[in-house]
């Protein structure tokens, strides 16, 4: 793949030919996100893209909260996509902006458009104008107070800001085209009464723009070249063009539109999300099952999986859902090369290695990772209670069980050769202990040269951590979860499993929590510390190898 942050597709060509054309000496992009929630994976690709289009083109991206829409924003909200945007590494420099910040602006605007008999102060009730408007069938019928005056519309709006009329009870209208075939252009709202407090703007305003016309002239304010979103604004890019033709303003950025991000087994909407937040599907926004970005991060995706992911699906205009083994993958290959492995064991079973002497401990040495000598190594304790994987061990085994069961080698992972000598059951039949003989020639695995097929992980009773382990499936079963007509029915029952004693190695719980590691023959396994508990937590962040691409096959 390139170096470049953004592989060459249909918008770096429009750039690129707006540089050849001398259109543009220089590039500016812009993130545009509402403070309505956090955000998710199919956000992620309009960062990557914004961003990273700013640093193939030493060029800008402006951050900028798209915050018209009081009644269901929040400072918190803010607050989480900076946090993700960073995370996911970028930057936006001092590049900072709010839409309110435009709100003087905007309405100099508005009125500019009445001056111009461009706009209206409609006293149609919602119900009217939404029968007025027509359908892709019908035309729309002009409102009753379309011809108002310049003079009369001025003293209206100006009345609506001042807070002389209720909510709802007046709109002012671009008046363009009640008639044409793009229900967009049949006269939009462009401001509406809402006395709702706003996180940045307080009590300021009791009149908001709406989203096409601030979004607009936002873009051309910040001097936005190229302003980028996704397909469901197709039908709205004339209405974008409109507003900056019959302005007075100098800039009009060109508005380009690409093909959202699905991903099979998730959900992509900020009203959902809310809905498995509020209802306590979930543990939070940043739950670990959950698509947001804060949750990927909680379960320890790194954020260079999530670029390539996004780099690798490319951007197109059409519309596509991508297997989620794809992201997992991607997970998968940063991690196989990024995390250290340790040994830790989810099932424990206790092992008695009977001829080894009692009270003896002795430092075993490990490599942190088999293809990367970088890691360098470490000491285990190694005595002669330890604790394996119950699935390692089996009653009356085929002969293809490289693993323990009576009679049979095998090795311990940077220790000794073992044998299983008996299996000790309690009262209900269950197997609870094994013991076991080891020969102490066969240290690193020198022994005489032997064949012993099977390597078991393993942790020193003595010196283990308990742990809490989750281990996430994923949180819907469905592979178009949005497609289900209740999307909570599509919830995955089995999406998370709390394994209470699980046995870590020493020495890695508080070593460096933010790292990923790899529990040998186990999966990747990262610390969560999102709630105070006894025992330590530790994600699984994502199996080793994928269990559901069956499902996904077309
Ligand atoms: P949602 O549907 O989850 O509410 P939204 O589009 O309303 O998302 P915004 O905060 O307005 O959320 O989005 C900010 C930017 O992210 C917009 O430019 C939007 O087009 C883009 N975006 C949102 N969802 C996706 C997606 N699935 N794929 C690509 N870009 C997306
Ligand atoms: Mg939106």
């Amino acid at each position: 793949m390139t170096d470049k942050n953004v592989t060459e597709n249909f918008i770096t060509q429009i750039i690129d030919t707006d540089i050849e054309n001398g259109k543009h000496q220089r590039v500016a992009t812009r993130f545009p996100p509402e403070p309505n929630g956090y955000l998710h994976i199919g956000h992620a690709k309009s960062i990557c893209l914004n961003f990273g289009l700013a640093l193939d083109y030493q060029a800008t991206c402006n951050l900028r909260f798209d915050d018209t829409n009081p009644e269901k924003e929040s400072a918190e909200y803010a607050q989480s996509i900076q946090e993700d945007v960073k995370w996911l590494g970028f930057d936006w420099q001092q590049n900072k902006f709010y839409a309110s910040d435009y709100f003087e602006k905007l309405y100099a605007y508005a009125e500019q458009l009445i001056e111009k008999s461009l706009a209206y102060v409609d006293d149609q009730s919602p119900e009217e104008m939404r029968e007025n408007r027509g359908d892709f069938n019908k035309p729309g019928i002009n409102s009753p107070y379309r011809e108002r005056s310049v003079e009369e519309n001025l003293k209206l709006f100006r009345g609506m800001r001042a807070g002389d009329y209720v909510d709802g009870s007046k709109v002012l209208r671009a008046k363009i085209d009640m008639s044409a075939g793009n229900i967009n252009m049949r006269d939009p709202v462009i401001y509406r009464i809402k006395r709702m407090h706003h996180i940045r703007t307080g009590d300021a305003w009791c009149i908001y723009p709406m989203y096409d016309f601030t979004h607009c002239i936002s873009d051309a304010i910040e001097g936005i070249t190229h302003s980028l979103c996704t397909l469901e604004f197709e039908d709205h890019r004339p209405l974008y063009d409109w507003f900056l033709d019959n302005i007075d303003i100098e800039a009009h950025p060109q508005q380009i539109e690409f093909s959202r991000l699905n991903v099979s087994f998730t959900i992509t909407s900020k009203r959902k999300l809310s809905q498995l937040v509020e209802n306590n599907h979930v543990d939070g926004w940043n739950d670990p099952r959950m698509s947001t970005i804060s949750g990927m991060r909680r379960r320890g995706y790194p954020p260079e999986a999530i670029r390539e992911f996004i780099k690798s699906v490319g951007v197109t205009k059409s519309e596509s859902v991508i297997p989620m083994t794809v992201l997992e993958d991607s997970v998968r290959g940063v991690l196989n090369k990024t995390a250290p492995r340790v040994m830790g064991v989810l099932n424990p079973l206790k092992v008695v290695i009977e001829n080894y002497p009692e009270g003896e401990t002795e430092w075993v040495e490990g490599m942190n990772h088999p293809q990367d000598e970088s890691f360098g190594t470490r000491k285990i304790p190694f005595s002669r209670v330890i604790y394996v994987e119950k699935s390692d061990y089996m009653e009356n085994a085929p002969r293809k069980f490289f693993r323990l069961t009576e009679g049979r080698e095998v090795r311990l992972r940077h220790a000794y050769y073992i044998t299983c000598q008996e299996a000790i059951k309690d009262d209900s039949g269950e197997v609870v202990e094994l013991r076991c003989t080891y020969d102490p020639e066969s240290k690193g695995g020198t022994a005489d040269g032997r064949k012993v097929k099977g390597t078991i992980h393993w942790v020193s009773a003595q010196h283990a951590e308990p742990i809490e382990v989750r281990l996430y499936d994923r949180l819907f079963n469905h592979p178009n979860p949005a497609s289900v007509e209740n999307f909570l029915e599509a919830l995955n029952p089995e999406s998370l499993e709390i394994i209470h004693h699980a046995q870590l190695e020493p020495g890695i719980v508080g070593q460096d929590d933010d790292v990923v590691y790899q529990f040998e023959r186990n999966a990747y396994f990262k610390r969560d510390k999102t709630h105070e508990t006894d025992q330590p937590i530790f994600n699984r962040v994502v199996t080793m190898r994928d269990s559901w691409a069956k499902l996904e096959q077309p």
